[in-house]
């Protein structure tokens, strides 16, 4: 783990080592962007850097492999400190506690790095014991906050740091890293980089969130369904999400349901399915159908997803869609 192991990035990493390698490594630094894209994971590398004992700081990238970087890797460095919130916000008693050490120079590396997570999500009281230490930085002491958005955060300590923006990745660059690092299938790594909005850490979430999902019952009450009484439609529209995000996510799966069913029909290789755990059900269903009336369904879907990300009625856009469903 080091520079070059992180995924996209380019800009802020390019950044970061030019200030590195001119020496120009400020006090205090503000890494902003999507949830789950990666912020901490540069702030560690940054920490590495700065510490490692095969001068990474000349060479502009940690080693990877000296006592500093397996320590600060194993979280187990003296110098090199993670402040995560308890609970919803950081506390101030969290602050004051990291502040007595500031008291001490570092205790075994050159810098001594804090990385103060969610840092939009502080008590008004913390930003105020924080900003004591952003006016008068120690010696030796980088502080990273780490926030989704500077929005909320206070002026007076949004000007006291550098401040590095992190874009959302590429979604191929997502699929890439859930294929290989997390040995996901294509398939499936297509349909949660669409989904996570150039966030790894937030595909990894979603992939959970659907596991909870009742995929199979989506497949044989929806879904994989013929014909539906209006009784029907109504009772299905009420028992769906009405909070718009989870809802998007369930029309996402099920546009993933449609494509299995779809290929079911093509191929015998489960191997390709975003669902493959659901072959049984999809090979029980599949004979009902033709290829038109599933791609109907499929392109229904996504016109009313489309329709409902730009904010139409929801409970009208579902209503057309399943009625054009059975007309269909
Ligand atoms: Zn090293």
């Amino acid at each position: 783990m080091s520079f070059k192991t992180v995924l996209g990035h380019e800009k802020s990493i390019r950044w970061l080592k030019q200030a590195i390698l001119q020496k120009r490594v400020v006090h205090s630094y503000l890494f902003w962007g999507n949830e789950g894209i990666g912020k901490k994971y540069v702030a560690l590398q940054f920490a590495k850097v700065l510490n490692c004992l095969d001068k990474g700081w000349e060479k502009g990238d940690a080693c990877d492999s000296c006592v500093s970087c397996k320590k600060i890797d194993q979280s187990l460095h003296p110098d090199v400190l993670v402040l995560e919130p308890e609970g919803q916000t950081l506390k101030v008693d969290q602050v004051r506690e990291m502040q007595k050490d500031l008291a001490y120079r570092p205790y075994e590396g050159r810098y001594r790095v804090i990385i103060l997570s969610a840092a939009d999500r502080m008590a008004p009281q913390m930003s105020n014991t924080l900003l004591k230490t952003l006016e008068e930085p120690p010696l030796h002491t980088i502080l990273i906050l780490i926030a989704n958005h500077p929005r909320g955060m206070l002026p007076t300590i949004l000007s006291r740091c550098h401040s590095i923006p992190f874009s959302p990745l590429p979604t191929s660059l997502v699929v890439r890293w859930l294929v290989e690092k997390k040995k996901i299938n294509e398939n499936e790594a297509s349909l949660l980089a669409l989904l996570s909005e150039g966030s790894p850490g937030k595909a990894l979430e979603i992939k959970e969130e659907i596991e909870q999902i009742a995929r199979e019952d989506l497949l044989k009450q929806w879904v994989g369904v013929k014909s539906f009484t209006l009784g029907e439609i109504e009772r299905f529209i009420d028992s769906l999400p009405s909070q718009r995000q989870g809802l998007l996510l369930i029309l996402e799966i099920s546009k993933s349901l449609l494509r299995d069913l779809i290929m079911t029909k093509i191929s015998k290789d489960f191997s390709e399915w975003i669902h493959p755990d659901l072959s049984g059900v999809y090979k029980a269903i599949v004979s009902q159908w033709d290829f038109t009336s599933l791609f109907h369904r499929l392109e229904t879907l996504q016109e009313t997803t489309r329709a409902i990300q730009k904010n139409a009625n929801t409970r009208l856009a579902l209503e057309t869609m399943m009625l054009s469903w059975v007309e269909g």
